[in-house]
């Protein structure tokens, strides 16, 4: 494929603002690829790799793991051939350190991230979101046990996979996740607004209206 056609969006937002939830929907719609780094962490964990095992140490107190591993585990995974036409990237960037790289290392290949969609919530809402999610194991698909609970008890809609909480979901640790957020991933939001490629989404809409916004907003452009 022409690599000017290549669409590399980025998702940004905090946890449990609903990244991976919209990833799903528009790489399906858009045939993109779906690069979400933490569940790639969480495979690596599940499958007991020496990756998962440092992983893990941080996952679990809520911190990011270093810069270094996480960069070079993602852009690894973005030279696989299904992400030819380009990629949606899911929980990544979340450092400046990290923006960097990934901006580097695509323009040694002549490509570039197309336009990073910044959806915003609250931070009771987040908490609130957080402290309901349930995933499934087997595809990672999320749901809210509340608002949008799977269709049989405890199993994934997609796969029947069983669902169960992330460890890191619980209050404590999901407090911690939102402060590392808030230091180490917000002033992205600055970083990617200088480079003219932000594009700010209310994330507090029905699950449906979030989608219709960041497919008009990617069909028309903007911030590309
Ligand atoms: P997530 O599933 O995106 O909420 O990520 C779960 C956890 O994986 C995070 O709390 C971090 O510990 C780790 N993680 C995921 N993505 C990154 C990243 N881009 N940089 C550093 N750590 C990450």
């Amino acid at each position: 494929m022409n690599k000017h056609k290549q669409l590399h969006l980025i998702l940004l937002g905090a946890p449990g603002a609903g990244k991976g939830t919209q990833a799903v929907r528009l790489s399906a719609k858009l045939g993109l690829a779906h690069i979400a780094s933490g569940d790639l962490f969480r495979q690596e964990q599940a499958s007991g790799s020496e990756l998962g095992k440092v992983a893990k140490s941080y996952m679990e107190k809520g911190l990011l793991v270093p810069d270094e591993i996480t960069v070079k585990m993602v852009l690894g995974r973005m030279r696989n051939p299904d992400c030819e036409g380009g990629c949606i990237l899911d929980g990544f960037p979340r450092t400046l350190e990290q923006a960097r790289s990934l901006d580097e290392a695509m323009a040694k290949e002549d490509k570039k991230i197309s336009q990073v969609l910044y959806i915003k919530v609250s931070n009771e809402e987040l908490l609130r979101r957080l402290s309901q999610r349930w995933i499934c194991r087997n595809c990672q698909a999320p749901y809210n046990v509340v608002e949008m609970p799977p269709k049989a008890h405890g199993r994934c809609d997609h796969c029947g996979g069983e669902l169960y909480q992330r460890p890191d979901d619980t209050e404590e640790t999901a407090r911690k996740r939102l402060e590392v957020y808030f230091n180490q991933t917000m002033p992205l939001i600055e970083y990617y607004r200088k480079a003219g490629k932000l594009v700010e989404v209310d994330g507090e809409q029905s699950i449906d209206a979030v989608e219709k916004d960041l497919v008009k907003v990617i069909e028309s452009g903007a911030g590309a």
